[in-house]
């Protein structure tokens, strides 16, 4: 089941409570994925999904709130990976036109719904989450972050936009073919949006992989610094032993050296695999580690100037 489904799935069995969340919620969904059909002058409504789930939550929610005729057909599609499509229809009939009004379900409702059937945030709440079950994604939290609802209303995504703004979710619009998209991007955001839906499995799901993915992020960082790191003092002290033993091999240049600069290459040369501040703890004189690199450098340089190649 991909991540937004289990999303959904979560979503329908959420027992609303209020009358007024019931509407909303009820509104969103039908407004999203319903037709308005209209016979013999009485309007009448068929609602489609894919999924079941939804469908019967539909059923539900129309029966507890309105009288109305309803019935449900399933068709099957013959085209392979297609899912069952389901068909919830509110027969045409004079007791449907209060259903309709109820719901604002007419073309011109769309930028009223904040000042009548969405004032309460327990009501917008109800709303975004019926706008999503009908027509949203997210992305699974192992991939990029990503949330959207695709609608064909260019009103209605601008409401579906103030409701998410008003949950101070920094939504965007944009669109592509006659499809208006509406999408959230960054962990933090997906997180607080299925807050507000109440999707608080999913939101604990998504919590975890994101902790897990950051975590691993985070050590890999560590170890690609640990790695350049001893990586860069492997080849110092590679550098440094090379330049000792060619000074060693000049003999008189050897003895030239002061008491520090060969009781640091002694050093070296006795602990080859040693970092510096190794290096400064084994050693019994008081040296820094700043000391003993400038007096390791130096040999460096004295070798290059006596004539050492680099290999
Ligand atoms: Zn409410």
């Amino acid at each position: 089941m991909s991540f937004s489904a289990e999303v959904k799935a979560e979503l329908t069995r959420i027992e609303i409570e209020k009358n007024c969340c019931m509407l909303a919620q009820l509104s969103a969904v039908l407004r999203m994925n319903g037709d308005l059909v209209i016979r013999r002058g009485n309007f009448g409504i068929n609602f489609i999904t894919e999924n079941a789930a939804l469908a019967r939550q539909v059923l539900k929610l129309l029966k507890q709130q309105f009288k109305v005729s309803t019935e449900v057909v399933v068709t099957r599609s013959r085209r392979l990976k297609k899912n069952n499509r389901y068909q919830v229809r509110i027969l045409p009939a004079a007791e449907v036109l209060p259903v309709v009004n109820s719901l604002r379900l007419l073309p011109g409702d769309d930028g009223r719904l904040e000042n009548d059937l969405l004032l309460s945030p327990c009501c917008r709440r109800c709303f975004l989450r019926g706008v999503f079950m009908a027509s949203g994604s997210v992305n699974k939290p192992e991939g990029d972050y990503h949330l959207e609802i695709i609608t064909s209303n260019k009103n209605f995504a601008d409401t579906i936009l103030r409701v998410m703004k008003y949950f101070d979710l920094p939504v965007k619009l944009t669109d592509r073919k006659n499809e208006y998209i509406i999408y959230l991007k960054g962990g933090d955001y997906i997180i607080n949006f299925l807050s507000v839906i109440g999707a608080h499995n999913a939101l604990l799901k998504f919590e975890n992989v994101r902790v897990v993915k950051q975590m691993r992020n985070q050590v890999n960082r560590l170890v690609n610094c640990e790695t350049a790191n001893l990586d860069k003092t492997v080849q110092a002290a590679l550098r440094q032993v090379e330049s000792i033993n060619f000074l060693k091999s000049k003999e008189q240049y050897w003895c030239e050296l002061t008491v520090a600069l060969r009781e640091a290459a002694e050093l070296r040369l006795a602990y080859p695999d040693s970092t510096l501040s190794e290096l400064v703890e084994l050693n019994d004189s008081n040296i820094s580690k700043s000391g003993l690199n400038h007096r390791l450098k130096k040999i460096e340089r004295l070798a290059i100037e006596l004539g050492m190649e680099r290999k």
